[in-house]
C-alpha cells in the first residue's frame, strides 16, 4: 500500500495583537500538533499596516510545510487553529490575533467560494513577499505567465515607507533585535564567569558570593549593559573541561539570583553553555538565551532542547572543541576565504537547527572570533562583517561579535595579561560596530559601553 506524498506549501503567518510572536509561535506548534511539518521558516518581519492603517504594526513571516491535507482540509485546519486563538474577526483586514494564509500548494492553482490558491494578493504584498523570497526566491508562481520569480517581483514593488524590519526577540524585558535597521542600537553583553579558575577577571565570581554578584550585576547595568551572559565552564583553549554537575552548581544559583534583583528584571540573561541539560536547567532558573559556542555540535540533544524551550539562541561558528580548534584553521576548502568558510558552515547549523524546530526568527549568529582561526583570519572576519551579514543564506539574522581580551588583540597590543588588553579590545570592539554587529561581548562594560556609545553614533545613522 502506498501512501501518497506529502505535498509542499506554503503558508503566511500574521499576527497584530498582543504578544504577536508568541501568537505566531503557538500557531507554528498548533500546526504540527495536527500533522503539518514544519520544513523552514523566514525571519519574522515587523511591518506598518496595509489597508486599514489605524491599527497595530503586524508581525509577518511565512513558513515551508508538508502535509497529506487536501487544500480544503487544510484550510479548515488552519480556520479551526485562528478561532481556537481566539481570532473574532471585528473588520475586514483588521486587527486579528493570528492570521494563516494559504500563499501555495505545489504549484496548484485553486479556486472556489473560500478559496483562492495561489493567494490572490501575495505579489502586491511585500510582507509576503519578503519573507517568501527568503524561502524560494528563484521560483516562479504557479498562474503568472510572466517571465518573473518571486525575487523580481519583490524588487519591483515600490519602496514602503517604513520598510519591513526583521525582528528577533531576546526576553520580555527588551525589545527584539532588528538586525536591518541602520539606526538601532548595538546592545552590550556583559561576561559573567563564575569559574574559579577563569584566567578573565571582568565579571569573574566566586558561585557562592551573591553579595558580590549583586554589585558585579549593578555595575553592569550602570555601564549599560542589556544582556549578562553566565558562563560556568571557561571555553578558553588553555582550561580544562568541568561536569555537568559542577557547571550546575556554578551558574544556576548566580541566574536565580540575578532573577531575584528587582533592578536587573529588564536584563536578558543567557547561558554560555554547549550542555543541553545545563541550557534547560538555566532557562529553567530564568535564562532568556542560549548561547552555545558549539551551534550544537557538541551535545547532541542540544538543537532539540533549543527548540523545546523556544528560547533565542546564539549559533557560533567554531570547528572541533576548544581543545582541538586551534590547529583547524586550514580555509582552504573554501579557497582560503574565511569569511565564506564561516558563512557556510553556519548556513549548516542554521539549517541542522531549523531541522530540529529552532525557528529563524529566534538565531542569532556569532562568528566566533578565537575560535578555530588564526590571527589573520580574526582580522579579516572583523574587518569583512559586513560582507558575512550579507552573505546569502545569512540575511535578517542578527550578529553577536566576541572580541574582548581575546589572545590575538594580546599579541598584536603586546599586552600579556587579559585584563589589561582594554585598549585593544576598544578598536575590536568598534570595528564590530561598524561591521553590523547587534551585540558585542565584552568583559570590560564600563570602557565597552562608552565604546559602543560612540561607535553608534558615528555607524548607525539613516535611520527611519
Ligand atoms: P485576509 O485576507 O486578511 O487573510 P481573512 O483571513 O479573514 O482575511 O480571509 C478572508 C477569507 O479569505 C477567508 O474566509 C477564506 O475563506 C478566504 N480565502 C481565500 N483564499 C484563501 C487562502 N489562500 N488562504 C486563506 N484564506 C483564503
Ligand atoms: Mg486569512
Amino acid at each position: 500500500m502506498s501512501k501518497s506524498p506529502p505535498c509542499r506549501a506554503f503558508i503566511a503567518l500574521g499576527s497584530n495583537m498582543g504578544d504577536r510572536i508568541a501568537m505566531i509561535e503557538q500557531a507554528c506548534r498548533e500546526m504540527e500538533a495536527r500533522g503539518i511539518k514544519i520544513v523552514r521558516t523566514s525571519s519574522l518581519f515587523e511591518t506598518a499596516p496595509m489597508y486599514v492603517t489605524e491599527q497595530e504594526e503586524f508581525v509577518n513571516g511565512v513558513c515551508e510545510i508538508e502535509t497529506t491535507m487536501d487544500p480544503i482540509t487544510l484550510l479548515d485546519t488552519l480556520q479551526a487553529i485562528e478561532t481556537g486563538m481566539g481570532r473574532r474577526k471585528i473588520i475586514d483586514k483588521g486587527p486579528r490575533t493570528i492570521d494563516l494564509d494559504i500563499l501555495l500548494y505545489n504549484s496548484t492553482r485553486f479556486s472556489d467560494r473560500r478559496l483562492d490558491i495561489p493567494h490572490k494578493l501575495m505579489l502586491e504584498r511585500e510582507f509576503v513577499l519578503r519573507p517568501l523570497c527568503q524561502l524560494i526566491p528563484n521560483e516562479y508562481p504557479p498562474f503568472s505567465n510572466k517571465p518573473l520569480t518571486y525575487q523580481s517581483y519583490l524588487d519591483f514593488l515600490p519602496p514602503s515607507d517604513p520598510s519591513p524590519t526583521a525582528i528577533t526577540p531576546i526576553s520580555p524585558g527588551l525589545p527584539p533585535l532588528t538586525p536591518s535597521d541602520p539606526s538601532r542600537k548595538t546592545h552590550l553583553m556583559a561576561i559573567l564567569n563564575v569559574t574559579p579558575n577563569s584566567f578573565s577577571d571582568g565579571g569573574q565570581h566566586s558561585p557562592t558570593d551573591l553579595r558580590a554578584l549583586t554589585e558585579t550585576v549593578r555595575t553592569f547595568i550602570r555601564n549599560g549593559t542589556t544582556i549578562i551572559d553566565i558562563g560556568g565552564e571557561s571555553t578558553n583553549p588553555t582550561s580544562s573541561p568541568v561536569t555537568a554537575e559542577e557547571e550546575l552548581s556554578r551558574v544556576i544559583p548566580a541566574i536565580r539570583h540575578i532573577r531575584s534583583l528587582p533592578e536587573a528584571s529588564n536584563v536578558a540573561i543567557s547561558i554560555d553553555t554547549y550542555r543541553a541539560a545545563v541550557a534547560e536547567a538555566a532557562v529553567h532558573a530564568g535564562a532568556d538565551i542560549i548561547n552555545d559556542v558549539s551551534a550544537g555540535t557538541l551535545d547532541p540533544q542540544m538543537l532539540a532542547t533549543m527548540a523545546k524551550l523556544q528560547k533565542s539562541v546564539i549559533l557560533m561558528h567554531m570547528r572541533g572543541t576548544p581543545q582541538t580548534m586551534t590547529k583547524l584553521t586550514d580555509y582552504s576548502t573554501y579557497k582560503g576565504d574565511v569569511l565564506d568558510g564561516v558563512a557556510s558552515e553556519l548556513e549548516e547549523r542554521i539549517r541542522a537547527a531549523e531541522d530540529a524546530g529552532v525557528r529563524r526568527w529566534r538565531i542569532i549568529l556569532d562568528p566566533g572570533i578565537g575560535f578555530a582561526k588564526n590571527q589573520g583570519q580574526n582580522l579579516e572576519l572583523l574587518r569583512n562583517m559586513q560582507r558575512l551579514k550579507g552573505a546569502a543564506g545569512l540575511g535578517y539574522l542578527p550578529w553577536l561579535v566576541g572580541t574582548s581580551r581575546k589572545g590575538f588583540i594580546g599579541r598584536i597590543t603586546k599586552v600579556e595579561r587579559p585584563d589589561e588588553r582594554v585598549w585593544g579590545t576598544a578598536a575590536a570592539v568598534t570595528a564590530s560596530v561598524g561591521g553590523g554587529a547587534d551585540v558585542v561581548r565584552v568583559h570590560d562594560t564600563k570602557e565597552m559601553g562608552q565604546v559602543v556609545r560612540m561607535a553608534d553614533a558615528i555607524y548607525r545613522t539613516g535611520g527611519r
